[in-house]
């Protein structure tokens, strides 16, 4: 039996992704074999397609970071055929086949379970960018920020990490701030739950060390001037998860928020976190997101379509969520 599925193979350093048929016997080591029912587009996608970092290690590689589907053939204990799964990050689409196909055989200790709040849909719409949110926001909580701490900043609030943070937030009662590039998604924005909406540009530019105390807390997922901004507009005891580099990979600030403000700057990563804080970002979800908001951010694609959006979301075009249909 073969299926469909995209393949990025590499010739003089250009990397090329197209659609082909392959079998179970093409497929790499594991424990468990999943029939894939939707994968989605992260930035990391966006890297990994256009070869903009070296995501993808070994060539060829199914791309694609995360998949959803149901459980066809499992020697691993704790999983058997039928159960709904889903996998975000781990070696995906680094040195192991990624979610860009209607097959993916892997580790069974890299799967969570689909909690029953969601269809293997919404787990794609929320993705690594939601799974990475909702571990944002446990770093906050973990920081000691409750909603009377004060108001949060989002910043990439239009992209997918952004979008999930400001809903989940909004949902636990915070007053959040969306900082976007994209004003004219001010609308989409507030629907999401954000009290305010603020032009991106004004983060975006090198700034004072310290400033005038804004937020009690953030979520960042720009980096370089921004982050930088962010922090020195911090509050006394204030928290900054920092989990994305849409701007830049840099951080140049300075010591004296954090030396006169205990401003903390929590690191926050997706890929290799240990299954138990998986588990609990996940079930956090299922708590704390409002899937009709949730499906709201989504566009769907067919597989074939994928490569055409790895361009797009590096340069911030893309909105909020994208799932991919690989059966479609
Ligand atoms: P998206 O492209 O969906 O969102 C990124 C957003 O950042 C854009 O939509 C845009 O928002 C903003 N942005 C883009 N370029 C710039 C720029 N030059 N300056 C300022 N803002 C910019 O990506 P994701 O939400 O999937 O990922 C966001 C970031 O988080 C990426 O850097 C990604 O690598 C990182 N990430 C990290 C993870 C981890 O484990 N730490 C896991 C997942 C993602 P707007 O138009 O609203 O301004």
């Amino acid at each position: 039996m073969t299926f469909n599925a995209l393949l990025a193979t590499q010739a003089d350093n250009k990397i090329t992704t197209s659609l082909t048929k392959l079998s179970d016997a093409d497929l790499m080591p594991g424990d468990v074999t999943i029939a894939v029912d939707y994968s989605t587009i992260n930035y990391k996608d966006g890297l990994a397609m256009t070869g903009r970092l070296p995501i993808i290690q070994t060539f060829p590689l199914i791309p694609g970071i995360d998949f959803a589907g149901t459980v066809v053939e499992s020697s691993y204990s704790g999983i058997a055929v039928g159960d709904k799964v889903l996998q975000n990050g781990w070696a995906l689409s680094q040195t192991h086949h990624g979610g860009y196909a209607q097959r993916a055989r892997v580790r069974g200790e890299w799967l969570t379970k689909l909690p029953s709040a969601f269809t293997t849909r919404d787990a794609m719409a929320i993705g690594t960018a939601g799974y990475t949110a909702m571990l944002s926001v446990l770093a906050l909580e973990h920081g000691g920020l409750t909603p009377s701490s004060g108001d949060i900043i989002v910043t990439g609030a239009g992209g997918g990490v952004g979008s999930i943070a400001v809903a989940i937030l909004s949902n636990l009662g915070y007053r959040v701030i969306a900082s976007t590039g994209r004003l004219e998604e001010t609308d989409y924005l507030k629907s999401l739950g954000a009290s305010e909406v603020i032009d991106r540009a004004t983060l975006s530019n090198p700034g004072a060390p310290i400033a005038t105390e804004r937020w009690a807390g953030a979520v960042d997922s720009v980096g370089s001037h921004t982050i930088a901004n962010v922090i020195a507009q911090t509050k006394y005891l204030g928290v900054v998860a920092c989990c994305g580099l849409a701007q830049g990979l840099d951080l140049p600030g300075s010591m004296l928020p954090f030396i006169l403000r205990n401003i903390t700057l929590a690191g926050i990563d997706s890929v290799n976190a240990p299954s138990k804080m998986r588990d609990l970002a996940w079930s956090r979800l299922a708590r704390d997101l409002d899937v009709g908001k949730l499906r709201t951010t989504v566009k769907e694609i067919p597989l074939a379509d994928t490569p055409n959006y790895a361009q797009a979301i590096l340069d911030g075009k893309v909105r909020g969520r994208t799932v991919v249909n690989v059966n479609a």
